[in-house]
């Protein structure tokens, strides 16, 4: 009998394997990375994925959702939870994929280490099951963690694995799985795998702005949007300004060809990254708000048109000009 455990690399789904592994259920990890996914540690969520699968002894597969990512985010059928997290979409995403991997594997069910009522939209009762429903995987879904409390799954009702072995955990206080960790000797564990950006109330206002005015979303803006402070001059052009040295060298990697790329020319100061339409209006304002956040007391600023080498005498703006401008207070994501 094999299993494929969803893996995130934190805690629950840690935990809700042992058990099934414990069980003498073969298991086979999946883990899923998003654009937005976020780890405290070096190497990200996947990287944590792979770190548990090792200290499991078992084989972990990683796979990457981008587009259809995108497309459940524009308009996901269930709905934002508190800010751009389309979670309920997010799961049924994830667990169809993970379908066509039990297949491939030849796995007979998925283990996840959701637990009942530890995220308000997505894991109440009803959620769950809507999740399973539209997965096509009815019944076929062991939460290890919360499976006494919950409906009995196929694999319990089948006898290949047994409930009295599984556990009913509910809410989100992690105090139980905290007291696991020590029955199972588990060290060097994340509480959370990692955050999702999307529940972030910052950087979800800089996504929102990104899916108005950006049709054809691609890997490269949602990135972007993880540094810098945002700017938007008109529908098409926005432009982003680095708020420490770290940050300026990280946008310079950003330079496309049909990129402008800024910088104050005799100062100290900032590195300008846009992309739209920069006629001599849209080039002015960027090079003004470029200017407003460059070292010196000079109201005037001569900021450089790295690409075409052309100088432009900027303005430094008042606060209310900038703020104009601004898609979001400063976030440290
Ligand atoms: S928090 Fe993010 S990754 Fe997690 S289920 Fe929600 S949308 Fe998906």
């Amino acid at each position: 009998m094999k299993a494929i455990s969803l893996i995130s690399g934190g805690i629950d789904s840690e935990l809700a394997t042992r058990i099934i592994l414990q069980q003498g259920i073969e298991v086979v990890g999946l883990n899923f990375t998003t654009p937005f996914c976020q780890c405290s540690r070096k190497g990200g969520c996947r990287n944590e994925a792979r770190r548990v699968a090792e200290s499991l002894s078992i084989e972990v597969k990683v796979i990457s959702l981008v587009e259809e990512y995108f497309e459940i985010l524009k308009n996901p059928k269930y709905g934002y939870g508190k800010n751009l997290n389309p979670c309920i979409d997010c799961r049924i995403l994830m667990l169809k994929k993970a379908k066509e991997v039990m297949s491939e594997v030849g796995a007979s069910f998925i283990v996840t280490g959701e637990v009942l009522g530890q995220r308000p939209k997505s894991q109440n009762i009803k959620s769950l099951s809507i999740i399973e429903k539209e997965a096509g995987l009815e019944g076929y879904i062991v939460r290890p963690l919360s499976a006494k409390i919950l409906e009995a799954s196929i694999p319990q009702k089948e006898g290949w694995i047994k409930t009295e072995n599984l556990l009913d955990i509910i809410g989100r206080s992690r105090k139980k799985q905290i007291e696991l960790t020590k029955i199972y000797g588990m060290k060097n564990y994340l509480c959370a795998a990692g955050g999702c950006l999307l529940t972030d109330k910052n950087f979800a206002k800089r996504m929102k702005d990104l899916l108005i005015n950006k049709k054809n979303l691609q890997l490269y803006d949602v990135n972007l949007l993880k540094i810098g402070r945002h700017f938007r001059i008109d529908k098409q052009t926005k432009v982003v300004i680095g708020r420490n040295e770290t940050e300026n060298n990280r946008l310079l990697a950003f330079n496309k060809e049909d990129t402008i790329l800024l910088q104050p020319l005799k100062i100290p100061g900032p590195v300008c990254v846009g992309e739209g339409i920069f006629d001599q209006k849209n080039l002015q304002v960027s090079a003004n708000i470029l200017a407003t956040y460059c070292d010196g007391n000079d109201d005037k600023v001569e900021v450089l048109d790295i690409k075409k080498n052309k100088v432009i005498i900027a303005n430094k703006l008042q606060k209310s000009q900038l703020q104009h401008y601004r898609i979001e207070e400063i976030v440290n994501v």
